[in-house]
């Protein structure tokens, strides 16, 4: 509440300030829009280590295949990497992470995606996840415990280390608030599409003051892929093809986030789109394509059962892979924008569908 207070009263005073803040998610008239991917650690710090996995080199792959993949997918996007080798900026992970933050800002990233692989005590615990800046009091110090367990020291600011009167801290507030909805979108963007390969979707989670987030000016996330302390990720980790796999996720995930950006632009394109794969689709299945799963199993499961009543034989069975390999999925549409049309329908009674892509009867990557 007090960050609000404080934050409401920015917005009063110095609107100049919130209002530059603003239009850097907007790219401005024939400026290029900027990605900043950070593959964490490297240097002196190898992160999380298991077996044959180190999080240092594994993210820096991942990293590298995303600024790959942009590069056809989004030709007209500026994409950076924090560091290219096994290399760190400073000795200090607080100061390393800072500028890591101050390298994203200086190239005038409208968007930052640091990468992670995570790790927990208790090795049952698996699944992606994706980490957004928060600066109100309750969530800073629910998830500290947490953080103050896994993460390695210089991470985050203690809330008790925070001087809540300074300026520096009144306008990161100012610009948290403006910037937490544009890095949930991405957020929950990206978990939906890493969950897609069959990790355990452990959702959006906004925790303590991370340093790598923490400084910089912008939307920005920390992906934690999955985790290096438990067996089944590491399993899909160490799967051939997984690195691609990921950095699939989390290029679409920038795709569709900065198509959003300009959704109001392009808005006559898209429903000229949809009602020709609405045709499409009537007019002969597609073999490949988009589609909505509803549900994923560990078993088969009836496709006349109950809870699919709704979507009475018009049901279809996919096949994925890991141990909810059983899709069970709605529609089929040439394009992920018209599978995303009829999402919010389908989260009415399956509040965790998502759009996945399919290929002769199996659910695959891009
Ligand atoms: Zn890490």
């Amino acid at each position: 509440m007090r960050n609000l207070i404080i934050a409401l009263m920015l917005l009063v005073l110095l609107p100049v300030g919130v209002n530059a803040a603003e239009a850097e998610n907007v790219a401005p008239e024939g400026r290029k829009r900027v990605v900043v991917i950070d593959p964490g650690h490297g240097g002196p710090r190898p992160g999380k280590v298991m077996k044959d996995i180190a999080e240092e080199h594994y993210v820096l792959d991942v990293s590298k295949e995303v600024r790959k993949q942009l590069k056809t997918k989004m030709s007209d996007l500026e994409v950076y990497l924090t560091r290219s080798s096994d290399s760190a900026y400073h000795e200090k992970q607080a100061e390393d992470n800072k500028r890591r933050a101050e390298f994203a800002n200086r190239k005038g990233a409208d968007l930052y995606v640091s990468i992670h692989a995570n790790a927990h005590e208790k090795t049952t615990v698996n699944g992606c996840e994706v980490w957004v800046l928060t600066l109100n009091e309750r969530l800073m110090n629910q998830n500290q415990g947490q953080a103050a367990r896994y993460a390695d020291d210089g991470d985050f600011i203690a809330p008790e280390d925070i001087d809540r009167t300074s300026q520096g801290f009144m306008m990161a507030v100012a610009r948290q608030l403006e910037n937490e909805p544009f890095s949930r979108f991405f957020a929950e963007e990206c978990c939906r599409n890493m969950s897609s390969y069959g990790l355990k979707n452990l959702g959006v989670k906004a925790g303590p003051v991370f340093t790598v987030l923490y400084y910089f000016e912008g939307p920005g996330v920390i992906v934690e892929l999955a985790y290096l302390t438990n067996s089944e990720d590491y399993a899909y980790l160490s799967k051939k093809g997984s690195k691609t796999e990921m950095a699939t996720a989390i290029s679409d995930a920038i795709v569709s986030y900065f198509k959003a950006l300009d959704g109001d632009a392009s808005e006559p394109a898209e429903s000229a789109e949809e009602s020709t794969t609405e045709s499409v689709e009537e007019a002969a299945p597609l073999t490949e394509g988009y589609t909505i799963q509803l549900i994923s199993s560990t078993t088969e499961v009836d496709k006349s059962d109950y809870q699919f009543k709704e979507y009475k034989g018009r049901v279809e069975l996919y096949m994925g892979t890991g141990r909810y390999k059983y899709k069970y999925c709605y529609g089929s549409y040439a394009t992920r924008e018209a599978a995303r049309e009829e999402l919010e329908h389908a989260r009415k009674t399956f509040k965790d569908a998502y759009v996945v892509r399919f290929k002769d009867g199996n659910i695959v990557a891009k």
